[in-house]
C-alpha cells in the first residue's frame, strides 16, 4: 500500500511537473512569436505616431485576454490602462511596465534592423544566428532573442498576457483584482505620469504596485526590490581674476578659482569618502533585521572591485549594499579652463564642480542642498544664485555660485510589508529559494513620482537578464527568462496574501 501511494504520489508529481512544464513551454513559443510582433513596432517615445501603434497592439491583446482597456490621455503622450472584471471583495494589484524604448543607433547594432528581432546562441568568441524554426521542438532557454525593447520593457508584457494565458488554461480563480497601467514616456522620465495619477486616482487605485522593468540582480537569481534612490545635483563655481590672465604676469597674484575649488570640495568629505556635511546622514538607521537582509544579497565584492579596477572601495558603508542606503554626494564633472594639449599658461576665470546627490528618503533632497549651501558658507564663501557681477567680486573676497537642480525623491516600501511578504513567499516556494531582496536600489527611477503619489505600497519585480544591454546597441533577453517571468507572474497572480 504503501509502495503504491508513493508510486500514486511520485506520478501525480511527475506530472504536475511535466505538465506545468510543456504548459509553460508552448507559453514561452508564443510568447515568443507575440514579442516578435511587438517588438516589430518602433517604440521611440520621441515619435509620438510610433506610440499610437503600439497601443493599438496593446489594445488588441489585452481585450483577447479579456481585460477591459482604455488609452488614458496626459499632457504628453497617453497611457494605457486595462483591467479584468473587478471584484469588491478583493484586493487590487496595479502593475506598471512601459512599452517605449530608447532610440537605436543602427550602426552600432550586430543586425540590420533593432526592430526585427534575431535568434541567436553564445559561441566562445560572440553570437551566431540561429533559425526561429529550430526553436519548435524544444526550446533553448539559453539563446537570446536581440532587438529594442526585448528586455526593457516590451518582453515582460508578453510575459505578463501569456502568464494571464496559461492561468485561463488551468481555470485559476484569481484571488486578486488585476490592473495595468503602461507608460508610454518612461524612457523620456515620465513626466505626465503624477498628475495623471491624481486624474485618473479612481481607475488606478490598487492595494498594491508591482513593477516589472530592470534586470534580476547579477547572480541571476530571482529578485525583489524595495525601493530606488532619488536624486538632484548641484553645479558649484568659484571665481578668479574677471578674465583668465597670463600665469606668469600674475600666477602667485590673482587668487585661482582651480585650487578655491578643489579646497572647497575637500572639505566635504574625508579620505575614506564619508560626507562631513553637518547632518548629511541624519535619521538613518539599520537594525539588526534590515542589516541581516542587506547583508544576504549575493553580491560579489572581488568581482564589483575587479571590474571598477579599485583597489577599495569608500566606507559610508562595510559593504555594498549597506553604502547604498546613505544618501551619496558625487562629483559627477570638473572643470576649468582647458586641458590635454589645449591647456594653457593662464589662472583661469572660473572652476566649476558639477554635483549630484542620491537620495533616500530619510534625506530629503532641499534639505540636503541646503546642507551644503551651509557648508559652503561656513567655509567663509559669499554664495550667489546667479553670476557674480564686477561690482561683486570686487567687494567679495570669496565667491561660490551655486545652481540647483529639481528634486526626484527616493522611495522605498517597508522590508515587513504583508504584501512584500507574500511575493517573497510565493517566489520561494516557486523557485526553492528566498528571492534576492533589494531594500533599494542605487539608480534612481523616473517613475519615483508616481509612486510616491499613489501612496500604495511597491514592489519592483525584475523578468529580465542583467545582462541585456538595456539602453544600448544589442539588447537582448535570454529566453530562459521568458519561462521565468510567466511563472513569476502566474505564481503571484495565483496566490493570495495569507
Ligand atoms: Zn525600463
Amino acid at each position: 500500500m504503501k509502495k503504491f501511494l508513493t508510486l500514486l504520489l511520485f506520478l501525480s508529481l511527475y506530472s504536475a511537473y511535466s505538465q506545468d512544464s510543456v504548459l509553460i513551454k508552448s507559453k514561452v513559443a508564443n510568447a515568443i512569436t507575440e514579442l516578435r510582433e511587438f517588438v516589430a513596432i518602433p517604440n521611440d517615445a520621441l515619435n509620438a505616431d510610433d506610440i499610437d501603434t503600439n497601443l493599438y497592439w496593446l489594445r488588441k491583446k489585452f481585450t483577447e485576454r479579456g481585460f477591459n482597456s482604455t488609452i488614458l490621455e496626459t499632457e504628453g503622450l497617453p497611457l494605457f490602462f486595462a483591467n479584468l472584471p473587478i471584484d469588491d471583495n478583493k484586493p487590487t494589484i496595479l502593475f506598471y511596465m512601459h512599452l517605449d524604448g530608447q532610440s537605436v543607433d543602427v550602426t552600432k547594432w550586430d543586425q540590420s534592423d533593432p526592430y526585427k528581432i534575431e535568434l541567436k546562441s553564445k559561441t566562445e568568441d560572440g553570437w551566431k544566428k540561429e533559425s526561429f524554426s529550430d526553436l519548435t521542438d524544444d526550446i533553448n532557454y539559453d539563446w537570446r532573442l536581440f532587438g529594442r525593447s526585448t528586455s526593457d520593457d516590451k518582453g515582460p508584457i508578453v510575459m505578463f498576457l501569456n502568464a494571464i494565458d496559461a492561468l485561463k488554461k488551468d481555470k485559476v480563480d484569481l484571488p486578486y483584482n488585476v490592473k495595468v497601467i503602461l507608460d508610454s514616456e518612461e524612457e523620456k522620465s515620465s513626466a505626465p505620469l503624477p498628475k495623471a495619477v491624481r486624474t485618473y486616482k479612481d481607475l488606478l487605485k490598487a492595494d498594491f504596485l508591482v513593477i516589472n522593468d530592470g534586470p534580476v540582480h547579477v547572480s541571476g537569481k530571482p529578485t525583489i526590490v524595495y525601493g530606488c534612490r532619488g536624486i538632484t545635483t548641484l553645479s558649484i563655481t568659484t571665481y578668479g581674476p574677471i578674465k583668465p590672465q597670463h600665469s606668469g604676469h600674475y600666477g602667485n597674484y590673482a587668487p585661482n578659482p582651480g585650487f578655491q575649488l578643489a579646497q572647497l570640495l575637500a572639505t566635504m568629505k574625508d579620505v575614506d569618502g564619508r560626507v562631513l556635511v553637518k547632518g548629511y546622514y541624519d535619521g538613518i538607521t539599520l537594525d539588526e533585521a534590515t542589516l541581516e537582509i542587506l547583508k544576504s544579497v549575493p553580491d560579489n565584492v572581488e568581482e564589483i572591485n575587479t571590474n571598477l579596477a579599485i583597489a577599495n572601495p569608500e566606507k559610508v558603508g562595510s559593504f555594498y549594499q549597506e553604502a547604498l542606503q546613505y544618501p551619496s554626494l558625487n562629483i559627477r564633472g570638473l572643470g576649468s579652463a582647458w586641458i590635454g594639449e589645449k591647456a594653457r599658461t593662464i589662472v583661469p576665470a572660473t572652476a566649476t564642480a558639477e554635483l549630484d546627490l542620491r537620495l533616500v528618503p530619510e534625506s530629503d533632497g532641499t534639505r540636503l542642498k541646503n546642507l551644503v549651501k551651509d557648508h559652503i558658507k561656513n567655509q567663509g564663501y559669499h554664495v550667489m544664485a546667479t553670476e557674480p557681477t564686477k561690482e561683486d567680486r570686487l567687494k567679495y573676497d570669496r565667491i561660490v555660485t551655486i545652481k540647483e537642480g529639481s528634486v526626484t525623491d527616493a522611495f522605498r516600501t517597508d522590508l515587513n510589508n504583508p504584501f512584500g511578504n507574500s511575493i517573497v513567499k510565493t517566489m520561494e516556494n516557486k523557485f526553492g529559494e528566498k528571492p534576492v531582496q533589494i531594500r533599494i536600489m542605487g539608480g534612481t527611477v523616473p517613475i519615483s513620482p508616481f509612486i510616491n503619489e499613489l501612496k500604495i505600497p511597491a514592489f519592483i519585480v525584475p523578468m529580465v537578464n542583467p545582462d541585456n544591454n538595456q539602453h544600448s546597441p544589442n539588447e537582448n533577453l535570454k529566453i530562459g527568462q521568458i519561462a521565468y517571468g510567466i511563472e513569476t507572474f502566474y505564481a503571484i497572480l495565483s496566490t493570495s496574501k495569507e
